[in-house]
């Protein structure tokens, strides 16, 4: 089976050093806004810091994967003493919060390392050195990677319907 080098991007979060500024919220809506740097509105960033003063809690968290289903399960962390909020650390962009999600358009908002850009923005702009970028390679089966784009197409799909991701994608190569 051909073999091929994927790129893997991290964002390492060093929770204890962040002081809740919110210039990640900040900067990243401002590249993501149309026309970019136009408008700044932290709620449609796709990161956010969950900020509860009275238990010392500064918590930066990505917005990951949409999802149309919410979870039956609940999970609560205690660390070093602080107690989390559920869902804290969850990622998703699903039906039981407004997190991550356009305030405009409601359409579910996804990190993209800020594709294009050298280092993601939000990594440039925290000054307290809290998100460290990290990027290494890995060889990866080619039809793992064919899956993988699949299973993207098809949740594409479910979620605005063929004719739309069809048009998107012809409207995105005649760009090229
Ligand atoms: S810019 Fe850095 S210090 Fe400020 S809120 Fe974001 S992660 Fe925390
Ligand atoms: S990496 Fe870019 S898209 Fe992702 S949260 Fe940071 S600024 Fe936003």
């Amino acid at each position: 089976m051909a073999k091929i080098t994927k790129k893997i991007k991290t964002i390492k979060v060093d929770a204890d050093k962040c002081n809740g500024c919110r210039t990640c919220e900040i900067v990243c809506s401002a590249h993501h806004s149309t026309p970019q740097y136009s408008t700044i509105n932290p709620a449609a960033s796709r990161i956010h810091v969950i900020t509860r003063r009275l238990r010392d809690i500064w918590l930066p968290v990505f917005a990951g994967e949409y999802t149309p289903a919410e979870c039956n399960g609940r999970d609560k962390y205690v660390i070093d003493g602080k107690e989390y909020d559920e869902c804290a650390f969850c990622r998703a962009a699903c039906p039981s919060r407004d997190l991550f999600k356009d305030p405009d358009s409601g359409l579910p908002l996804k990190c993209d390392m800020c594709e294009g850009e050298d280092m993601p923005l939000c990594v440039e702009w925290c000054l307290n050195e809290v998100l460290i970028y990290e990027e290494r390679e890995e060889e990866v089966d080619e039809e793992v990677l064919l899956d993988e784009m699949e299973t993207g197409l098809e949740a594409l799909m479910e979620k605005f319907g063929r004719d739309k991701v069809e048009s998107a994608m012809n409207r995105m190569s005649r760009n090229g």
